[in-house]
């Protein structure tokens, strides 16, 4: 345990009944992370780097925690597992996708969790719902906010608003 931090965390899928997952992901992780802060709108986007695969769906959520980074980072996992998601290949289709984007303003390098999501300023399907609930947070790696991060990411896909959450 440690002092309540709050994290924001990426949910995204392209399998199955994609808001039915995302729903389930997000009641599951208030339970087991701490309390849900916000959560964005649902957006839609072709899948990054693969178009023979299906569109994801993505989510962004702020939940306050005690847990630590890497308590945080198994209840991501473990949610995974339970909407079924299995690892066939790097960046294939996959039932439920959570992610760390942030943890507080802390800087994590560790083998198996890196924080600020390496990849997060060069994703626009990251940094559209993350702006939305925390467009003024400052990315403690480059000490820009979030909104300005979106502002000028090179990234061409589309992020659509999608009905409905
Ligand atoms: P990706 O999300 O990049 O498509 P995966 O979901 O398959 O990849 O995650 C593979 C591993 O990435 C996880 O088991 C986890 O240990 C590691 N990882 C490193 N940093 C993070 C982070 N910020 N959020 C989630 N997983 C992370
Ligand atoms: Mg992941």
């Amino acid at each position: 345990m440690s002092a309540a931090v709050t994290a924001y965390l990426l949910l995204g899928s392209n399998l199955g009944d994609r808001a039915a997952l995302l729903a389930a992901a997000r009641e599951q992780l208030a339970l087991a992370a701490g309390e849900l802060m916000a959560s964005s709108a649902l957006y839609e986007t072709a899948a990054w780097g693969r178009e023979d695969q299906p569109a994801f769906l993505n989510q962004a959520l702020a939940v306050r925690t005690t847990l630590t980074p890497h308590e945080l980072l198994a209840h991501c996992l473990a949610t995974e597992q339970r909407a079924g998601r299995q690892r066939l290949e790097r960046w294939g289709s996959r039932t439920l996708d959570v992610d760390i984007l942030l943890y507080g303003p802390e800087i994590i390098d560790a083998p198996t969790l890196t924080v600020p999501h390496p990849r997060l300023a060069e994703r626009r399907f990251a940094l559209v719902p993350l702006a939305e609930i925390a467009g003024s947070v400052l990315h403690p790696v480059r000490h820009t906010s979030i909104a300005e991060l979106l502002a000028i990411c090179p990234d061409p896909l589309a992020v659509k608003p999608w009905p409905g959450r």
